[in-house]
């Protein structure tokens, strides 16, 4: 096990007057919390920690770091709390500590590779400050390192986690030391037959040691200088699994590789690229058909270079890449670039790409800097704090702006889910609609087939997806409603005209009506009236007109006789109800009754009248007996959303008399849920039939959509609310 001194001293190395005794204090701690814990190994647990802070102290990374490596996995496996932490550490170190934490509680392991970029976006929007990612990093290399004491099936699964998940984060960040590590680790598990093979062959290759590729960055770097190019040279041994994806993708056998070594040369301009191959060729007897220039024709991700293998100098084949400056920093950071490519077509993926690249560049200049506590300190990755990733039940990622709220999540399940959102839970509890969603949260939306969107939605919705479907949705409603309203107008206007408007739609006169008013449709039509775009006068005068050929439309005839009240009608009063469903501004718990007169429903502009002991009356605003009443004691009433208790509506029915015509408008009432409440039946002389009914409605909206379906009913003349 490595002693706590080992770390200190590498952290003396790189960091001025470092502060040692965190470090110190953070070892003491965990050795105490993790007492008596073993790994599988057979080791104390304690290793494992120290091991991370290790590899943290070699990224030299700062004192909080190393510290929260070794504290690391106290809060999730231990006694220890995260308060605990922030009293003897502080608070950064506690956070760094409680953001693994995070991370390490979520299993990524069985998520399909579909949603590893989520979940990488995930983990670092829920990282918060880059050093927890590092952290995580350190953590997930040491495990790597440690598989053989996991049983063979956990080893796949970590394994298959950390190559979709871990070893990328590692690339993006420009760690590419780690990601090779952790990328050969996996392939050892995963491939470990294949892994075998690549092993020893490299083995066995006698160019593959380090004595070679200095000898042969000598010699290049030698040939530069006779030449006066400016330029440098870095070579390396490919990694395993770099060897085993060209493998994969170019079909060949370990045998077949010959390149297991790769040169670099950097140099200052675009001819010296050329330059520097012509001379490469001219010591060096080039491969035939390894020849590629990406420099004429970069490739799609904007890939620039010249690339080539040759036969080196003891016989045995290199690659060598040259390039200039600039094309090695589009392939460096260009990885982003590389992402970007990828996932083309992937909305918002070129804002990723783009803040990945300033994440690595940040990286590198720390490498640079010389006190890592400065430039630590101060960053955070709020690179991917506008945005939120949650979970569905089922375990998938959805990305969602920040403050989204479960409404938004549940359109951006399915569009259907979200109309029909009636209810949401939060990690299993019960959340009101708007409540902002959080990393991590798993998300479940409670549907219900009679919900609709609701414009109170609007409110906090984010997603523009969301508020698009709501708007949607109210507009078609309001139509809808317009197109009621406009009928009922029409109708009832009509009537006192001598149209009648519902038979002349029958007759296909208002469809011709409304081609000659160049409307879409008869609902066009209706519409444009609803919304008090044309005038119902206008359009009966101009269907008096088709109707009556030549004569013009009275002014207004009289009106006919009212129906005399049946007694049903006259013991038809509005019963007092419970002011609920009715709000009062500033009062409550009064005494709430429906008006006779105008019987309002909800959804209807209203108004109060105190009457002397008996409450508050409830008039419909247009009631025409609100004239007579005193002003002052007017009082400003809203309904209060709620919608599911019945109000009573008197409604008129015309029809052709015939046997069987009141069950027929009884049925159609019923079939939509409407509780007849009393009604009348009076057959007339010129063989119609007239129908009123009190009839029991939650809302307008019900009682237009059962009205017009008694339109519908071919001997029907007549459906009219009355008031
Ligand atoms: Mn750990």
């Amino acid at each position: 096990m490595i002693r706590i001194n080992e770390i200190t001293d590498k952290v003396a190395t790189y960091i001025d007057k470092p502060d040692l005794e965190l470090i110190q204090k953070a070892y003491i701690f965990t050795a105490q919390a993790h007492v008596g814990q073993t790994r599988l190994s057979g080791e104390p647990y304690l290793s494992h920690p120290m091991s991370v802070a290790n590899i943290l102290a070699e990224m030299n990374l700062d004192e909080a770091t190393v510290a929260a490596g070794l504290l690391h996995d106290t809060v999730e496996d231990t006694k220890a709390t995260i308060e605990e932490i922030e009293g003897l550490f502080g608070e950064e170190v506690a956070d760094i500590v409680d953001g693994v934490t995070k991370i390490s509680k979520m299993s990524f392991e069985s998520k399909a590779v579909a949603q590893a970029e989520n979940i990488r976006k995930m983990i670092l929007a829920m990282a918060e400050d880059i050093r927890v990612l590092m952290v995580k990093l350190a953590d997930r290399l040491h495990n790597m390192r440690t598989l053989d004491f996991q049983p063979s099936v956990k080893q796949r699964l970590i394994s298959q986690e950390t190559l979709e998940i871990y070893a990328p984060l590692a690339n993006r960040l420009g760690l590419h030391r780690t990601k090779r590590e952790l990328e050969d680790l996996c392939l050892k598990y995963l491939k470990p037959d294949v892994y075998e093979q690549i092993d020893q062959g490299v083995a066995s290759h006698h160019t593959s040691g380090q004595a070679y590729i200095d000898k042969v960055t000598g010699l290049i770097t030698e040939m530069l200088k006779e030449n006066e190019i400016k330029g440098r040279v870095a070579g390396r041994t490919k990694h395993r699994y770099s060897i085993y994806t060209k493998m994969l993708q170019q079909d060949l056998g370990l045998d077949q590789i010959f390149d297991l070594i790769a040169f670099r040369i950097i140099v200052g301009s675009l001819k010296d690229c050329y330059a520097v191959l012509g001379l490469i060729h001219s010591i060096w007897k080039p491969v035939t058909g390894r020849f590629k220039d990406y420099i004429s024709i970069p490739k799609a991700n904007m890939y620039q270079s010249v690339h080539t293998t040759v036969i080196g100098p003891d016989g045995e084949r290199i690659e060598i890449q040259i390039r200039t400056e600039e094309m090695n920093k589009v392939a460096e950071y260009g990885v982003a670039a590389h992402w970007q490519y990828k996932e083309k077509g992937k909305k918002g993926s070129n804002r990723d790409a783009e803040r990945f690249t300033w994440l690595r560049q940040i990286l590198d200049w720390q490498r640079d800097l010389q006190d890592p506590r400065e430039f630590m300190a101060s960053l955070r990755i709020d690179l991917f704090q506008d945005e939120v990733y949650v979970f569905t039940p089922r375990g998938d990622i959805k990305e969602l702006p920040e403050g989204a709220t479960p409404v938004d999540f549940a359109y951006a399940v399915h569009s259907k889910v979200g109309d029909q959102c009636a209810g949401a839970k939060v990690n299993g509890r019960l959340v009101p609609l708007g409540t902002p969603l959080k990393n991590g949260d798993r998300v479940e939306i409670i549907t219900d087939s009679h919900r609709n969107p609701s414009r109170d939605w609007l409110k906090f919705v984010k997603t523009a997806r969301a508020k698009t479907r709501i708007k949607q949705y109210i507009r078609t409603e309001e139509r809808d409603r317009s197109i009621s309203l406009a009928r009922e107008m029409l109708e009832k206007e009509g009537r006192k005209l001598g149209v009648n408007f519902l038979k002349a739609m029958k007759d296909g006169h208002v469809h011709k009506l409304a081609e000659e008013l160049s409307c879409s449709s008869v609902d066009e039509l209706l519409s444009q009236v609803g919304y008090a775009r044309l005038t119902p006068r206008k359009v009966l005068q101009k269907l008096y007109g088709m109707l009556h050929v030549g004569e013009k439309m009275p002014d207004e005839r009289k009106a006919p006789e009212p129906v005399p009240l049946t007694p049903a009608q006259a013991t038809e009063a509005a019963k007092p109800k419970k002011s609920e469903g009715i709000k009062i501004s500033g009062v409550d718990d009064v005494l709430v009754r429906f008006a006779s007169c105008c019987n309002p429903l909800p959804g209807e502009p209203i108004v109060g009248y105190i009457s002397r002991g008996r409450g508050v009356t409830i008039h419909a605003a247009d009631c025409p007996n609100l004239k007579e009443l005193e002003g002052e004691r007017m009082v400003s009433v809203s309904w209060d959303g709620v919608e599911d208790k019945p109000y009573p509506a008197k409604i008129r029915i015309v029809s052709r008399n015939f046997k069987g015509a009141l069950s027929q408008v009884t049925s159609l009432l019923t079939s939509d849920d409407v509780n007849i409440h009393s009604g009348s039946f009076q057959s007339n002389v010129d063989g119609n039939a007239v129908m009123e009914f009190t009839v029991e409605v939650t809302n307008l909206t019900q009682l237009y959509g059962v009205l017009d379906k008694i339109r519908l009913v071919e001997s029907v003349t007549e459906a009219l609310r009355v008031s």
